[in-house]
């Protein structure tokens, strides 16, 4: 009697301790970070194996590299800065070399950078000569009073804080001259000189699709061991550009947002659509004031709002809970994903999860 008593008070607590673990909230990592390189018209009929593999191991490297910085207890600003200073040099992406050209010609870079806890940001537009435009983001928010930086201004920011400064030919690669030379034939546009500097031509084995190289940005978002969310961003903007045309990138709110508040954004896409809806602020709006998860506000503002536009693109993001989010409506976007405890995910297409 007594026997059967005991069983079933312990099968009564098991139950009722089993019960009371599901309902605890999973433990938040403690740290996470997102990465994109880039959403477009990436498609697989249309990419060489060559191709996906190296962009699967760029990936991976920058990733690895956030992480690591995340591990050893570093920032979240620390862990972005160097990811985009890898994707900067990587001439797979559309940012630092390896940007894509203006109408005239040039590389015309542009980067933002904010810091979710204290909601400090640093931005730059129309860098020619900085070689990490991520680093003199991070530069103005830290070293000047101000927020945004352009042009030539930006770049004499840059050498007075120490940045490294290259001809502007140091970004010029000939995958991405052929491609503006292709897309100015097309639209019928005058083809300007080859750029003073850029090293003779040779044969280049593929050239994207035209549509391809209007996207192709660089942007992480982290969440680091002292609870801290940051975001940031780099680019070319977008092939063929004119008048000084800058993107949502560097427009904070825009294509960067970060406040602990609610959440950290890095948007990649048609740029005109995503500054008009403030895309960026627009997902961590939802979450703060509708309570929404982080998912389902990145899925709202990508899949209706923008889509209600036409827009192309998509965001990353990451909350200081730990959530981590992806959404876009191109057929493919570069990216990654790591949380503390979890494995690396590396997805390009939309088939992917
Ligand atoms: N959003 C960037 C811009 O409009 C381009 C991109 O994401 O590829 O400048």
């Amino acid at each position: 009697m007594r026997s059967m008593f005991n069983i079933l008070t312990g099968a009564i607590l098991a139950t009722s301790f089993a019960a009371a673990a599901a309902e605890q909230p999973q433990p938040a990592p403690k740290w996470a970070i997102v990465i994109h390189g880039g959403a477009g018209v990436i498609e697989r009929a249309s990419m060489g194996s060559k191709t996906e593999a190296a962009y699967r191991a760029s990936l991976n490297e920058a990733a690895q590299a956030g992480a690591k910085v995340l591990d050893r207890g570093g920032s979240s600003l620390d862990a972005i800065e160097a990811v985009i200073r890898i994707f900067e040099d990587d001439p797979l992406y559309n940012a630092g070399r390896g940007a894509v050209f203006t109408a005239e010609g040039k590389n015309e870079l542009d980067a933002a950078i904010m810091d979710g806890s204290n909601l400090k940001a640093g931005a730059v537009a129309g860098v020619t000569r900085t070689r990490h435009p991520i680093s003199l983001a991070r530069a103005v928010m830290e070293k000047s009073p101000h927020v945004m930086l352009i042009g030539m201004g930006a770049d004499t920011f840059a050498a007075q804080a120490g940045l490294e400064q290259v001809d502007p030919s140091y970004f010029f690669t000939e995958r991405r001259w052929q491609s503006l030379v292709k897309q100015l034939k097309k639209e019928g546009l005058p083809i300007p000189q080859r750029p003073a500097g850029a090293p003779v031509p040779v044969p280049v084995a593929e050239i994207e699709p035209p549509n391809a190289h209007k996207f192709g940005t660089v942007g992480v978002v982290a969440l680091d061991r002292a609870g801290h969310i940051a975001a940031g961003t780099s680019t070319g903007g977008t092939q063929g550009k004119k008048w000084g045309r800058v993107g949502d990138s560097p427009i904070i709110g825009a294509g960067t947002y970060a406040s602990n508040q609610s959440c950290a954004v890095s948007a990649t896409g048609a740029g005109e659509y995503f500054i008009r809806l403030t895309v960026a602020r627009e997902v961590c709006a939802l979450v703060e004031y509708k309570g929404m998860t982080l998912q389902k506000a990145a899925d709202q503002v990508i899949h209706k709002e923008l889509e209600a536009l036409h827009g192309d693109g998509g965001i990353i993001a990451v909350a200081p809970d730990g959530q981590m989010a992806w959404s876009f409506n191109t057929p493919g976007m570069y990216r990654a994903r790591q949380a503390e405890g979890g494995k690396l995910q590396i997805s390009i297409y939309n088939d992917e999860p």
